[in-house]
């Protein structure tokens, strides 16, 4: 076990893009863990700042509006590219995803995914079940959908973490990973956790 404490575990510093939807769920996790200093952004200048991004979920449609509004989107996607780790949650895993099938709008378009909104039904059928997820210890993770994202292809270099009735809910891509559901709202701080190991590893190069 890790404590706060420990001299040997550099502070990363994560930043939630908080231009619309569930940010205060992300950063309440991120607090949480050790070492981890935790901020919002919403411009381009203080990506600068920032060793890795959460992208939560919301309205995909009005994050990438804001996003492009404030200057956000090229900056993000070039960082992306250079390999700033970064996670995005439902409507953040829209904003990842190369192609989206139900969509014209293409967002930051960097992970070899294909999804299709809204693919886990309406807000009523959102759902709550618990399985387990490749690389987290400790047991079955809650999954918890909102009018979540269906995951329909996903591209050679992908690792699915996890799959429901047969279908990919969580996969990896380099430092780029993706989730259908919310594990901001499951309680449950181990994902968070796990991310910030990913991003504390893809940070020391
Ligand atoms: N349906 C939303 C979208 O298309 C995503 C839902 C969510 O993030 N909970 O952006």
């Amino acid at each position: 076990m890790i404590l706060a404490t420990d001299p040997s575990l550099a502070i990363i510093r994560i930043g939630v893009l908080s231009l619309q939807g569930g940010v205060e769920e992300h950063l309440q996790m991120l607090r949480a863990l050790p070492a981890v200093e935790v901020r919002t952004f919403t411009r381009p200048s203080e990506l600068a700042g920032l060793d890795a991004v959460i992208l939560p979920g919301g309205e995909s449609t009005a994050i990438g509006k804001l996003a492009v509004e404030n200057g956000l989107m090229d900056a993000l996607r070039s960082r992306i590219i250079e390999g700033m780790p970064v996670w995005g949650t439902c409507a953040g895993m829209i904003l990842l995803a190369r192609e989206i099938r139900n969509d014209k709008r293409r967002h930051l378009a960097v992970m070899d995914i294909t999804v299709d909104r809204n693919g886990y039904g309406a807000q009523l059928e959102s759902f709550v079940s618990k399985i387990p997820i490749d690389g987290i210890e400790g047991g079955p993770f809650p999954l918890v959908f909102i009018r979540a994202p269906r995951i329909l292809v996903v591209g050679p270099g992908v690792r699915v973490m996890a799959s429901l009735n047969g279908e990919p809910i969580a996969c990896v891509q380099d430092a780029m990973v993706a989730t259908a559901f919310h594990p901001e709202l499951s309680g449950d701080t181990r994902f968070h956790r796990w991310f910030v190991e990913l991003a504390r590893t893809s940070n020391r190069g």
